[in-house]
């Protein structure tokens, strides 16, 4: 059924303009990153910035998750409903605000990809282990093979598998999308890498050899499954580890009736934050991420990238939706997902 139109009145809503005037922050340019600007001017009912570098204009909210939005009061009420409710199927959540499908699922990556990010440097000791996902290309057209429409399947090939790699000082568990196949040393040393420098102790859960070959035998030490320690401090920090990766699993499997593969690090980096801490999509915190229009926009590019250079599998069946906007930004390694 058709929505009729309403006229726009131009006159913002009370909630909106105070996330214009009191949540978001503009202390750079948000193409360019420059901290020289002045006013421009205004546009609508906010005001309009110029950058000294780039000549670009923008306003308070280029790039974060309200850009680019018709619906700006209705995507608030979306993003209350996450925040005091947490991620509600497409369905439920398309009757409640009645919205269109496609609008909810692209909401509902916009907050996804606005879960702050917490670059954790892991200082001395960290607990390791993988976990795996069904790979999945559920969404996209053309693709008729059931097994891939869920994150459940009975097939047992590897290939068929997500590998997602875990890291934890034992309060905070960061999880990488490392590949999709075998997991090898090249992935293991491509998510871990950064994370090692000030580590002394690796404590690695799993049985892959390839940590070894990655970390070296220095600071490594292996638990295998099934060993009991005396520490009951390192049990419960292992316990939390087993217990996130079977929440996500459950979560993403039944909760989420499936997840792409695309969007799986998008989840599961919103599923580790609230372990630990309240995610408010319209805080400051999270409002006032610039590179979220972009990297929603360049999704498929990135997925794209990491199923050729790290995966066993083919890109196929590219989707088709592009916005002319999306190279605009600059776009910082850390904020790139996978
Ligand atoms: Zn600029």
């Amino acid at each position: 059924m058709k929505k009729t139109f309403e006229k726009s009145t131009n006159k913002p809503s009370k909630k909106l303009l105070k996330i214009y005037t009191q949540t978001l922050i503009v202390n750079a340019c948000p193409y360019c990153r420059s901290k020289k600007f002045y006013v421009h001017g205004k546009y609508k009912f906010t005001t309009r910035y110029r950058c000294c570098s780039c000549k670009r204009t923008f306003i308070p909210s280029t790039g974060t998750s309200i850009h680019y939005l018709h619906k700006k009061d209705l995507f608030l009420d979306f993003a209350e409903i996450v925040r005091d409710e947490g991620i509600l199927t497409l369905k439920e959540v398309c009757k409640r605000l009645d919205i269109a499908n496609l609008t909810a699922f692209d909401w509902r990556h916009k907050l996804l990809n606005s879960v702050p990010k917490i670059n954790k440097t892991f200082n001395k000791k960290i607990i390791c282990n993988e976990f795996c996902i069904t790979f999945s290309q559920k969404g996209r057209k053309g693709i008729r093979d059931e097994s891939y429409q869920s994150n459940f399947t009975s097939c047992l090939d590897l290939n068929n598998f997500s590998q997602i790699i875990s890291v934890s000082d034992g309060k905070f568990i960061d999880n990488k999308l490392a590949t999709v196949g075998p997991l090898n040393d090249k992935h293991i040393k491509r998510i871990l890498g950064p994370k090692l420098k000030n580590v002394n102790k690796f404590i690695y859960l799993g049985k892959n050899d390839s940590y070894q070959k990655t970390i070296g035998s220095k600071t490594i030490e292996f638990i295998q499954p099934g060993m009991i320690s005396n520490d009951t401090k390192f049990e419960q920090k292992t316990e939390k580890i087993r217990k996130n990766h079977l929440g996500i699993k459950i979560w993403i499997g039944i909760n989420m009736k499936g997840v792409a593969t695309k969007y799986l690090q998008m989840y599961s980096n919103y599923f580790c934050y609230r372990q630990i801490y309240n995610f408010n999509p319209i805080g400051k915190l999270s409002l006032n991420l610039r590179y979220v229009w972009s990297v929603f926009t360049l999704m498929e590019n990135f997925y794209k990238t990491f199923i050729i250079n790290h995966t066993v599998k083919d890109y196929i069946l590219p989707t088709k939706r592009k916005w002319k906007t999306s190279f605009n930004y600059s776009l910082a390694g850390s904020e790139i997902p996978y």
